[in-house]
């Protein structure tokens, strides 16, 4: 814990300034807040923060999710879905009406148009508006940080145009201070010193736009084919406006939430393991297969590693079969397999692939995607697993951390340790800074400066880079 300083010449400038905290003060603030650490109440306020950086954001959300399906299923029903599938046919009408719609004959009586609505365009359009809007969120952060003047550039803009005149200036003034003091707390919690390469340069900022833009495109065309593996299944004998069982989801998710992580983790795991290193492949392959198979995944997957530093809007950055074979696949094969399965078993109204847990899981996996990438630890999000497998990617001996959820890194040991020694780290500053400024509000005492700065980032910087790579 950072103390005060108090050298006479500082303690003077404070007072010259007016501010009361003296070294006895700062004394008394953080004496209380170690008690008021202690307190019940306070625990449960922190929790949620806690709960949702411990869990993961993604597991929360579908927590949250699943607990609305559950009161929807067992106590009264919500009417959520039904307005969202009325809300969805209300588009398709339209959209089909369009002159864009009939030049693609959707409106052709032999193209069953509600199956393709329901099946393609509305689950694609779900993942594909996750990943953009959070990249988008991350983004604004992003720019402003390492390009400051355009925040000023934006403000000055905004002031001058029309619609800025009819603002009043005190309103204009307040938003981007607002804005520029979240901005300070954001960037402070950046994971990474370096920079991303393609904020420095434009040219490589607009080729990552268009290759994520080009991934978008394949993803969608990868949801079409997806769609129509599943029409070879009995996929529509489930009433869309009839929830699935409560029960079913989180068993169907943690299915396919492992069997996504083990067609990720392995080949992933391949393209950063040299065979010189005598990794688990080696001596399964033959030889010649084995070398074959990482040269083949290294390549494939060296396009998405160009930079350390993580981006949220990078994380689609990568070759097209990258795309396919790493990010599409693995999501897919899950839905696919249990709903096959259900088919064959004849059990497909309750365990078959329900359309409603499918865009849950094609959203949550696009989300995932961007969030694993942000480089920011912020109260909701702890990106810190994957920003140290780009740290170290082609370190033959220190890559680390090659799944999502942790579990197939423990079984082969190649979990790193450092991040989960940050998290907790940061946690605990977070909680600090949290009863720091109960303790200021009960004792009417100030914080110094360093006080409001407790939630400053563990710095490993120096164990995070490593020079070699
Ligand atoms: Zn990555
Ligand atoms: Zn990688």
């Amino acid at each position: 814990m950072s103390q005060p300083k108090t050298s006479p010449a500082a303690a003077e400038e404070v007072a010259q300034l007016g501010e009361p905290v003296s070294r006895q003060d700062a004394t008394t603030n953080e004496e209380i807040a170690t008690l008021i650490e202690q307190e019940f109440s306070f625990k449960v306020k922190r929790l949620p923060e806690n709960f949702i950086i411990r869990v993961g954001f993604e597991n929360s959300l579908l927590f949250f999710l699943w607990s609305l399906l559950f009161i929807s299923n067992s106590i009264r029903r919500l009417g959520f879905w039904d307005s969202f599938t009325n809300l969805s046919t209300q588009y398709r009408e339209a959209f089909t009406s369009t002159n864009v719609g009939r030049a693609a004959r959707l409106d052709s009586p032999s193209l069953d148009k509600y199956s393709l609505w329901r099946g393609w365009v509305v689950p694609a359009f779900l993942a594909g508006s996750a990943y953009i809007i959070t990249s988008l969120i991350c983004l604004s952060h992003e720019l402003y940080h390492w390009k400051p003047e355009l925040l000023e550039y934006y403000f000055q803009l905004t002031k001058k145009s029309r619609i800025g005149r009819f603002i009043p200036q005190v309103l204009l003034n307040w938003f981007f201070q607002h804005y520029a003091s979240k901005h300070r707390e954001h960037t402070a919690n950046r994971i990474q010193r370096r920079k991303h390469l393609a904020l420095e340069d434009s040219k490589a900022f607009l080729k990552i736009l268009q290759v994520v833009g080009f991934n978008l495109f394949i993803s969608v065309v990868g949801v079409l084919v997806l769609w129509v593996c599943l029409l070879q299944t009995k996929v529509e004998s489930h009433d869309i406006s009839i929830l699935p069982k409560s029960y079913v989801p989180p068993i169907q998710g943690l299915v396919w939430y492992f069997i996504n992580d083990f067609f990720y983790f392995y080949p992933h795991w391949i393209a950063h393991t040299a065979p010189g290193t005598k990794p688990l492949y080696t001596r399964i392959f033959p030889q010649r297969i084995a070398r074959g198979l990482h040269n083949h995944f290294k390549e494939s997957h060296r396009m998405h590693h160009k930079t350390k530093a993580n981006l949220g809007i990078a994380a689609w950055y990568c070759s097209p079969w990258e795309q396919i074979m790493f990010n599409l696949f693995p999501a897919f094969i899950g839905p696919l397999v249990t709903q096959v399965l259900a088919d064959a078993a004849g059990v497909e109204k309750v365990w078959g692939t329900h359309l409603v847990t499918l865009y849950v899981w094609l959203t949550v996996a696009a989300l995932a995607s961007v969030l694993a990438h942000t480089g920011y630890r912020s109260t909701w999000n702890d990106p810190g697993k994957h920003d140290f497998h780009h740290e170290r990617a082609f370190d033959p001996k220190n890559a680390t951390n090659f799944g999502t959820l942790g579990f197939f890194d423990w079984l082969h040991g190649t979990a790193s340790t450092v991040p989960l020694a940050d998290t907790k780290e940061w946690r605990a500053q977070r909680d600090r800074q949290a009863a720091l400024y109960e303790a200021s509000r009960r004792t009417g005492i100030p914080l110094t400066k360093e006080q409001t700065e407790v939630i400053q980032q563990p710095d490993h910087s120096a164990e995070w880079t490593n020079k070699n790579v």
